[in-house]
């Protein structure tokens, strides 16, 4: 008996066929998915939606399982067959039993910047140089390819100039193939169900695409080179885990070629967007306030899972069409801290230890959070105006801190204070934040 209470918006996997529904009861076969809408009276029973017909109806908590969380050791891995770099005799003595079409890639000693596919054929193996020359990639002179991706999946399919199709990929230690892992985990998607349709962002690494699956409107991610998709399936393996209003929604990815991450759409775009396009006179103070509170309660629950952001900023709020805000862009979240990443740190948004010493934490969050409370109250303009960063950072680490947007509550302002702190000890939790914006938002009147 599974005695374990599942919230609204839970997805959970069919574990079997139900194709002879009850009156009320839902149809469903093994492998759907379903989205938990409430518990009923009845113990173990729920009211659910079936994601792809979109009907509504009760089910048995026996019948279903949660998805699971994707967990991130060890390493999911867009390339299992990629060993770095890895010696011609030490590939030769990984591709065992020697079935013809058993290959991997590895990158070449001799040649910086290119790699080798190894592959054996008639109890050999014979060793491909894959050259790169203008970022593009080819063995044969002929046929060329983006990305290591896209060059297997040719091979897979097409003999070419090589000895024989590859079949089978011979997996790095300690990795496991992202596709097997999130399609056993319920993650993975059926791109033939998925309608992309209008851009409607531009990120870093690529375009953002509104989109529908099955019918719910998505917003569809497409990340592109493969090292960039690599780094990314962390920030998905992150995503699988947490569920909560305040917090963009992953419904799963699509392993195409390219990587894809579909996520619920937030119709009214990033909230520094948001506040920008209207400013003070359409939008009130006590929204303002809500906006605050929901970032907190989100990050609250962030804190609760351990889990340090690392980018929070108005940016990367996102606003649904219902007004509620929520916190996206996992993808520095749980990144080891690594040197050269820090020159791609928000300098503005990033707390003087985590600058410093790179020491990432939920107060350096909480930090975080302090700024984008500064935007909130100031419509989305940016941090410490004609400031250089250079300036931001020495003058900060003296203790300096902005000055009240205007018109900004006289609370707000102080908590603000409260989240700059130099030592991130003093600094308050989100659960603390959050009581204190909840009695702010009680206490201010809607106009
Ligand atoms: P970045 O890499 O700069 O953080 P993102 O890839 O997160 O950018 O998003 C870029 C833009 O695309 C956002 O500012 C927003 O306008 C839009 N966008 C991103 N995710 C969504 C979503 N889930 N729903 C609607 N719009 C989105
Ligand atoms: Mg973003």
């Amino acid at each position: 008996m599974n005695t374990k209470a599942w919230g609204p918006g839970t997805q959970c996997i069919a574990k079997c066929d139900h194709t002879k529904p009850k009156l009320n009861e839902l149809r469903f076969e093994k492998g759907d998915i379903l989205t938990i809408i409430e518990a009923t009276q009845n113990k173990g029973q729920y009211r659910a939606k079936h994601n792809k017909t979109c009907e509504e109806g009760l089910i048995s908590s026996n019948a279903v399982r949660e998805r699971e969380a994707i967990r991130a050791d060890p390493a999911l891995s867009l390339m299992p067959w990629f060993h770095g770099k890895i010696s011609g005799p030490n590939a030769v003595q990984l591709l065992q039993p020697r079935e013809n079409g058993l290959f991997l890639v590895r990158e070449s000693i001799r040649h910086q910047g290119d790699y080798v596919l190894c592959v054996c054929y008639q109890n050999d193996v014979v060793h491909y140089r894959v050259i790169y020359q203008e970022k593009k990639l080819t063995i044969d002179e002929e046929t060329w390819f983006c990305n290591l991706i896209d060059m297997v999946e040719y091979y897979m399919k097409n003999q070419g100039a090589i000895c024989t199709q590859l079949v089978k990929p011979k997996p790095k230690e300690g990795t496991k193939s992202a596709e097997k892992e999130l399609s056993k985990a319920g993650w993975l998607l059926d791109m033939a169900k998925l309608k992309i349709e209008e851009q409607v962002g531009e990120g870093e690494f690529g375009a953002v695409y509104k989109g529908d699956y099955m019918g719910q409107t998505v917003a569809i991610k497409n990340i592109k080179c493969d090292v960039t998709a690599q780094s990314f399936l962390a920030e998905t393996a992150v995503m699988t885990k947490i569920q909560h209003k305040n917090l963009v929604r992953l419904l799963g990815v699509i392993l195409q070629n390219e990587l894809y991450i579909v996520t619920e759409f937030m119709g009214k775009g990033s909230l520094v967007n948001y506040l920008r396009t209207r400013g003070r006179t359409v939008i009130a103070e006590k929204q303002l306030i809500q906006f605050s509170y929901e970032v907190c309660e989100g990050m609250e629950y962030l804190e609760s899972k351990k889990l340090v952001h690392r980018d929070l900023a108005a940016r990367n709020i996102l606003i649904s069409d219902e007004i509620v805000a929520k916190v996206s862009d996992f993808g520095l979240a749980k990144a080891d801290p690594k040197k050269e990443d820090n020159a791609k740190l928000p300098v503005k948004w990033t707390a003087p230890e985590a600058l410093k010493q790179n020491k990432f934490s939920t107060k350096s969050d909480v930090w975080s959070y302090g700024i984008l409370l500064w935007e909130i109250f100031s419509f989305g303009k940016p941090p410490y105006p004609r400031m250089s960063l250079k300036d931001v950072k020495d003058k900060v680490l003296t203790g300096y801190h902005m000055e009240s947007p205007e018109e900004c509550p006289a609370s707000m302002y102080s908590l603000m204070k409260s989240c700059w702190e130099l030592d991130p000890g003093k600094r308050p939790a989100f659960k603390k934040l959050k009581g204190k914006i909840e009695k702010e938002l009680r206490s201010t009147k809607a106009d």
